[in-house]
């Protein structure tokens, strides 16, 4: 049985495979089909936030697929339940609507801004301000929020009501908000598909002032910048801001898919009952793996987070074949002056996993990965990166 033969006949052709099948492993080493290991330095892009097949998510999981695997939203359901108010009492957000991805939790977001600037503006009032080089996701509309025109081609026409703006240029969205009816700006605060570029946090605090000021939400897409990745909670914490709705997906179900766009106070009652839903959304098996997540992501854990980031910039930072290090937390964009391609290749090959965003290689490692694997890690990296 050759699966790599199979997949290619058999699956849609969307993706460029690595010439690697992975079968298995334990935190953060993973197993290829022929017994080889790797230290993982992906976790699947951001989304294995405790690695592999780890313990207390696990038995949270498996604990409720012994009860039940799923409700529908008909019905009320614990794990559901608790997994929101967790997220609201860390946040401070005040209800949480439950999807099964990034871009669903972003169509919530860009739904909620459009009625809150119908009900609150006028219903002209429906365009979002998004950034360039940003990445939303992979539907139509959240594609159309995505400022790359290379996402655009082929599928036009694009979902109307998107304008974007240049990163950390604080006098363009000010004309943006002059020239065009908004209702909302929808930013990550790290382009992580972008080449993990972390947004300057003068230019975000005066976008929130600018929210505050034309009666605009401010929606941050925290998918991949969420859920302890960038060593804090959510990234909008370090920033000194308070979003009107936050996104997140990716590293917040641990392996199983789970969206969630939290609303904070001024939209928390703009939804009402047929206005949005899911079939799938808030799963319980996945919301309670989520909440086993969350419930781990304190400060002391945290604090390890940004420590094991600190050693990674520190160890790259002036390394020879280095021409910068950027991103957050454990969410880190290596540029170098060999090509990431080739670096993604070799790294493989001796037995590390990472990634590419644009020209670089992203690095995110699980948030437990003991120090000393990533130790191991990084000493094959630099030795790859400087070859
Ligand atoms: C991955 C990602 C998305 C899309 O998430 P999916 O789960 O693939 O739909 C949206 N926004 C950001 C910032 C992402 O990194």
């Amino acid at each position: 049985m050759d699966i790599k033969q199979i997949d290619k006949q058999y699956i849609a052709n969307t993706y460029a495979r690595f010439n690697v099948c992975l079968t298995g492993g334990k935190g953060s080493i993973l197993l290829d089909e022929k017994g080889k290991e790797y230290i993982d330095l992906g976790t699947g892009i951001a989304v294995n936030s405790f690695g592999i097949g780890d313990e207390v998510w696990k038995n949270a999981v498996i604990a409720q697929l012994d009860k039940i695997q799923h409700t529908s939203n008909l019905y009320y359901s614990e794990p559901c339940a608790l997994l929101a108010q967790k997220l609201c009492e860390k946040t401070g957000m005040k209800k949480v609507f439950f999807s099964n991805s990034g871009a669903e939790a972003n169509e919530c977001a860009i739904k909620t801004a459009r009625k809150y600037g119908a009900d609150n503006k006028g219903k002209e009032y429906y365009t979002i301000i998004t950034l360039k080089n940003s990445f939303h996701g992979r539907t139509i509309t959240t594609l159309s929020a995505t400022g790359q025109d290379v996402f655009h081609e082929h599928f036009t026409p694009m979902t109307d009501g998107f304008v974007h703006a240049t990163p950390n240029d604080f006098a363009e969205m000010e004309t943006l908000v002059k020239t065009h009816k908004c209702c909302g700006v929808f930013m990550e605060l790290v382009q992580g598909e972008g080449g993990v570029m972390a947004l300057n946090k003068e230019y975000v605090k005066a976008v929130a002032k600018l929210c505050e000021k034309e009666n605009m939400l401010l929606m941050i897409d925290e998918v991949q910048t969420g859920n302890g990745r960038t060593g804090a909670l959510y990234a909008y914490m370090q920033y000194g801001i308070t979003p009107d709705v936050i996104t997140t997906a990716k590293g917040l179900g641990g392996g199983l898919p789970i969206g969630a766009t939290m609303l904070g106070e001024r939209v928390q009652d703009l939804f009402t009952p047929g206005l949005n839903g899911t079939t799938f959304g808030g799963n319980p098996v996945c919301a309670s793996g989520a909440l086993s997540i969350i419930e781990r992501l304190d400060e002391k854990f945290l604090e390890e987070v940004r420590q094991k980031s600190e050693y990674i910039f520190s160890q790259l930072k002036n390394a020879r074949g280095v021409k910068s290090v950027s991103g957050m937390g454990l969410m880190i964009g290596v540029e170098t002056e060999k090509d990431a391609t080739q670096i993604v290749n070799e790294c493989m090959e001796k037995g590390v996993l990472v990634i590419k965003a644009k020209h670089k290689v992203r690095l995110l490692p699980a948030l437990n990965i003991p120090f000393k694997q990533l130790q191991q890690a990084i000493e094959i990296l630099k030795e790859v990166i400087e070859k």
